[in-house]
């Protein structure tokens, strides 16, 4: 990204309940020029969600459609659920020299790298899977089949993290924050 408009993009992954969400708001927190791009999905919208904030929430004929047009720079199914990144948004952005983050999953993150091999890649591991574990069920959103599910992806997931430009261990949500800030300024060690 940097070599045409000075905008890096940066793509976010990891397990679910790694702690994903909360570290790139804190990102956005801590530096409100960066903007976090904002996903569909078909999935249910959870309490203390925010329509059109935290996710655009479509049912699935209508991602189809829009994924068909090219409405996407990259989409997935994840745990039985669409996601995808609208396009334009972030493209626009990009281009007027808005630092993008895009926080998804595994599939979506190779994409996105595919199509843009200049995008800094991030997989935020947990400390521990008993950590992971304990995040995953203490957010308290999702019911044991669905915990079970998202675990099970979470095996695959964690090990493809070589496959990330980064690695970084998100044991407390600002200096992870700073560690993302530092990759996106440019000013972190390589690795
Ligand atoms: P993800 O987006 O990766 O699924 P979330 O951001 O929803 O994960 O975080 C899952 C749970 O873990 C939430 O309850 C969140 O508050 C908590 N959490 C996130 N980061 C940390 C951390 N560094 N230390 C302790 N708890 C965390
Ligand atoms: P959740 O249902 O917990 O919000 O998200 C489930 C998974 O989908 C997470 O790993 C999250 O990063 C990922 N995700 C969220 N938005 C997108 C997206 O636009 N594209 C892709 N590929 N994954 C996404």
């Amino acid at each position: 990204m940097s070599r045409t408009s000075g905008a890096e993009l940066l793509v976010v992954a990891g397990p679910s309940g790694v702690g994903k969400s909360t570290v790139v708001r804190e990102v956005v927190e801590l530096r409100p020029d960066v903007w976090l791009s904002v996903s569909a999905t078909t999935r249910e919208q959870r309490p203390g969600e925010t329509a059109g904030i935290d996710y655009v929430f479509m049912s699935r004929p209508e991602f189809e459609t829009l994924a068909t047009s090219g409405g996407f720079l990259e989409s997935a199914e994840y745990a039985g659920n669409l996601y995808g990144t609208p396009r334009e948004p972030v493209l626009s952005r990009l281009a007027n020299g808005q630092d993008v983050i895009l926080e998804i999953e595994l599939q979506g993150a190779r994409q996105v790298k595919a199509a843009f091999p200049e995008a800094i890649t991030v997989f935020l591991e947990p400390p521990s899977l008993t950590e992971l574990h304990r995040r995953l069920a203490g957010r308290g959103t999702e019911d044991e089949s669905v915990i079970r599910r998202r675990e099970e992806v979470a095996k695959t997931e964690l090990a493809a993290a070589s496959e990330f430009d980064y690695r970084v261990k998100n044991t407390d949500v600002v200096p992870t924050a700073h560690q993302l800030i530092r990759l996106i300024d440019g000013s972190a060690a390589s690795g």
